[in-house]
């Protein structure tokens, strides 16, 4: 088994913003590629952001067992990791980083156990969160509301997380978490 890094917070905490910027830091890492059934953004692309697929192409894969977990993380909507990215990565030798939702994380660091740092981002408030989310514009005022409306919930589970990080300036929230994971990996 290899080491996995995994990050969850409720959408809009800057998860994805964090990453980008780890990607370029740590040669070792390699994103695991979730599959969905949402929609695709502008800008983002199949193979890259996510396989995105079907309600009932992702439905098909739950039934063949190709999810490691999976969850509808809004209604109508599915997420999942694939074992198949579980082991590509680990073949390669890298360090899988996953950006999963809250349950998803808990589940993923479950199953990983100590070879897996489980990462919180927190937003500086819910007021700061809306804002971003708004701001990022890639969502309809409905899914907005819908992922607003998951963040109370979901922002009570930090305390189960290896680690928690708020996320208010991002030069601060990016260096705080490139040394707890430099911590991780060397440990
Ligand atoms: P997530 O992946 O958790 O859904 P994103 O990384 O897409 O969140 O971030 C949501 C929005 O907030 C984006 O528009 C991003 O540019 C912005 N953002 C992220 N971190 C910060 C920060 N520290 N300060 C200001 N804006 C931020
Ligand atoms: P978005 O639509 O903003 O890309 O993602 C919405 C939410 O789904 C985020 O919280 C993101 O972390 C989560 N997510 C992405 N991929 C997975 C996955 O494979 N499994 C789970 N459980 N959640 C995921």
């Amino acid at each position: 088994m290899g080491k996995a890094i995994l990050f969850s917070a409720p959408s809009g905490c800057g998860k994805t913003t964090i990453i980008r910027e780890l990607m370029q830091y740590f040669d070792c890492f390699d994103f695991s590629i979730s599959a969905t059934s949402r929609q695709m953004r502008e800008g983002e692309v199949d193979g890259r952001d996510y396989y995105f697929l079907t309600r009932d192409e992702f439905m098909q894969r739950v039934g063949e067992e190709q999810f490691l977990e999976w969850e509808e993380v809004y209604q109508g909507v599915c997420y999942g990791t694939l074992k198949s990215e579980v082991r590509r990565i680990w073949e390669e030798g890298h360090v899988i980083v996953f950006d999963v939702d809250v349950n998803g994380g808990r589940n993923i660091k479950r199953y990983f156990g100590d070879d897996a740092l489980s990462i919180f981002v927190m937003p500086p408030s819910v007021e700061v969160l809306e804002q971003r989310l708004r701001s990022r514009g890639t969502e309809t005022e409905e899914a907005i509301a819908k992922r607003l409306g998951r963040s109370a919930e979901e922002l009570k589970q930090a305390p189960y997380f290896d680690v928690t990080i708020v996320n208010d300036d991002l030069r601060t929230a990016v260096e705080q978490t490139r040394k707890v994971i430099e911590d991780f990996l060397n440990a």
